[in-house]
Order: C-alpha cells, then structure tokens, then sequence
C-alpha cells in the first residue's frame, strides 16, 4: 500500500513500515518536539534505521542518537 507520509529519507526515500514509539524513544521525541507534536511521530521498522517522523508529514523528523540502535 503506497502512502507517502511513509517514505523515509533514510532508506534511500523507500516506503517503510513506521511503528509507534517505545518509552525511551518518546521521551526522546519528546524533548525534542514537545509535547504537543510527540504524539504524531513514529519510527522506521526497517531494521536498525534510527529515523522518527511526523506520521503526516514525511520531511519533519530527524534522527535517535545511537544508542537507540
Ligand atoms: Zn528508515
């Protein structure tokens, strides 16, 4: 199923499953983002790919330092 909110920059811009974030990692989004926009981030399944993003909007995200790997 093509959705574009689920390509990832760090993947080579391939479509990849994103699921929502474990504890650590949303307490890491969120000191980044802020509580308001937390909520709407996921993370790339694919493998050991560090990158969260906004559920909606592909290009807003960044990458987990290491140690999330
Ligand atoms: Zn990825």
């Amino acid at each position: 199923m093509a959705d574009s909110s689920k390509r990832c920059q760090n993947c080579g811009d391939s479509m990849q499953n994103f699921r929502k974030l474990q504890a650590d990692e949303f307490d890491y989004v969120l000191s980044r983002v802020g509580r308001a926009e937390a909520g709407n981030y996921r993370r790339c399944d694919n493998g050991h790919c560090l990158r969260v993003q906004h559920y909606f909007k592909y290009g807003k995200g960044f990458d987990l330092p290491l140690s999330f790997r």
